[in-house]
């Protein structure tokens, strides 16, 4: 079925409420953030309204498929893991998002949501653990950073910058001391793959004393990448 036939049937269902536009579902290592290392499923949303210049799932911005949120809930179930990633492109750009997020926390699940901080995430199931993204200069969506989202951050939350120069990371200093991000939640900052050596970054957090966690993708050092994965 075409894409543009499947939303028309989507629009006119009775069940259109209960559906997402879904990439993919897949079951692997959590590679980053406060639940890293931990087996996980991830749900991968499509669609997303920004385009960060090293984004790496730009596969996500189109096609997908339509699933019941009871398809969704039953293909998580099968891979018997305790953590779910809902994650993108921007999940929150699909307002029933929220819906599935709530319904996972439901059945008990650890719920992660990775967000670009672009979108309000105020109405987010507070047991969920946002990663909400902060968005440098150089990704080229600084502009979109939703700034009020801090105001909606919990304890368990996290904040994630990914940083592809000096540049970056200097608007990122300064972005944690003026907002006093590390009173509000995890901090992590992040290198882009092949724009900032790690090392590099890991030496410039300890020359400032910074109060933020380093971290690696451990995906991308497992599976370089690979879609799925
Ligand atoms: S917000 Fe995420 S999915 Fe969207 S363009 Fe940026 S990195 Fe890619």
């Amino acid at each position: 079925m075409s894409e543009a036939s499947t939303s028309a049937v989507d629009a006119a269902s009775p069940v259109a409420a209960e559906r997402l536009r879904i990439t993919e579902i897949f079951h692997s290592i959590q590679g980053e953030a406060d639940a890293i290392g931990w087996r996980t499923v991830f749900v991968r949303l499509t669609g997303c309204p920004l385009r960060c210049v090293w984004c790496d799932t730009e596969y996500s911005f189109h096609g997908g498929q339509w699933h019941a949120i009871d398809a969704i809930l039953a293909e998580v179930a099968s891979h018997g893991a305790r953590h779910v990633c809902v994650t993108g492109g921007e999940p929150l750009a699909q307002k029933r998002c929220l819906v599935l997020l709530q319904r996972l926390c439901d059945a008990g699940y650890e719920v992660s949501l990775e967000t670009s901080g672009a979108l309000d995430v105020a109405a987010v199931d507070p047991r969920v653990r946002k990663v909400m993204d902060l968005k440098a200069p150089d990704s080229g969506e600084s502009a979109r950073n939703l700034w009020s989202n801090l105001d909606h951050l919990l304890p368990h939350d996290q904040v994630k910058i990914v940083i592809a120069s000096r540049a970056d990371y200097e608007w990122a200093r300064g972005v944690v001391a003026e907002h006093a991000l590390e009173q509000r939640c995890m901090v992590l900052f992040s290198p882009v793959w092949g724009k900032v050596e790690p090392r590099e970054l890991a030496e410039w957090i300890i020359a400032d004393k910074l109060p933020v966690r380093f971290q690696l993708q451990l995906h991308k050092l497992l599976w370089n990448d690979a879609r799925g994965k």
